[in-house]
């Protein structure tokens, strides 16, 4: 896997499957793996990720978390360019609101002048950075570790509805979508359930039944690598 970028710029993802992630905990667990969905696979080659972010240092950051999941993703490559030009549009413009990404291919269902990704503009580092991580993992194809059918998670369900309506304005619907419906098709890959995934949100403890949260992560889990490396090891060559 490899990235080429342009002298300065980057990469994202994008928001048809509304990921408004928030972030409240942290992740904790040894075990690895995910979901992914097989029918929103990036073809083996090149993937074009158009950065339109603000500064420099956030493109930066962007480019750093793309590279992460690259090292992990043998059939795909990633060329970055500045603009709003490519296969995923990565954009922090302040008329969007929300980190949110398009799954997968769902990217090529949004309109061309229209990003496929959304980062909130950020002081925090390295937040923007897990945020950045989280959201390009949608962009490849997987989906929250925390819906996986396996999960352990002892939701205070109602509990959880009320913070993200008084906290975040979402619905009764973006709640459930996001946080508690279980994915469903026949495409699903679908590794052990990890709660140390990118892809699983922090859980604070009050959120639960047993007050067991899930601290926040920083970086790929290695179920993340694992459920990644398998979803894009290059299909025409085996392997
Ligand atoms: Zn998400």
């Amino acid at each position: 896997m490899s990235i080429t970028a342009p002298g300065s710029t980057t990469h994202s993802f994008y928001p048809p499957h509304i990921n408004n992630d928030t972030s409240a905990s942290e992740h904790t667990s040894r075990t690895k793996r995910g979901i992914a969905d097989t029918s929103k696979r990036w073809p083996d080659g090149i993937v074009t990720v158009a950065l339109d972010l603000k500064d420099q240092k956030s493109k930066a950051l962007v480019v750093d978390a793309l590279r992460e999941w690259a090292h992990h993703t043998p059939g795909l490559q990633f060329r970055v360019v500045d603009g709003k030009e490519g296969d995923i549009r990565i954009s922090d413009d302040e008329g969007f609101n929300g980190n949110w990404s398009a799954i997968g291919t769902d990217a090529k269902k949004i309109p061309l002048h229209e990003p496929t990704m959304h980062l909130n503009r950020s002081d925090d580092s390295r937040g923007f950075r897990r945020t950045a991580l989280h959201e390009i993992g949608h962009a490849l194809g997987l989906e929250h570790e925390h819906q996986h059918p396996e999960h352990d998670i002892n939701w205070k369900e109602s509990s959880v509805y009320k913070a993200f309506e008084q906290d975040d304005n979402w619905d009764e619907e973006d709640v459930y979508n996001n946080l508690f419906k279980l994915p469903t098709g026949n495409d699903l890959l679908i590794t052990s359930y990890d709660r140390r995934s990118i892809m699983h949100y922090p859980i604070h403890p009050s959120a639960t039944k047993d007050s067991r949260g899930v601290p926040a992560n920083d970086s790929l889990s290695e179920g993340d690598k694992e459920i990644i490396r398998k979803l894009y090891t290059p299909k025409r060559f085996g392997g």
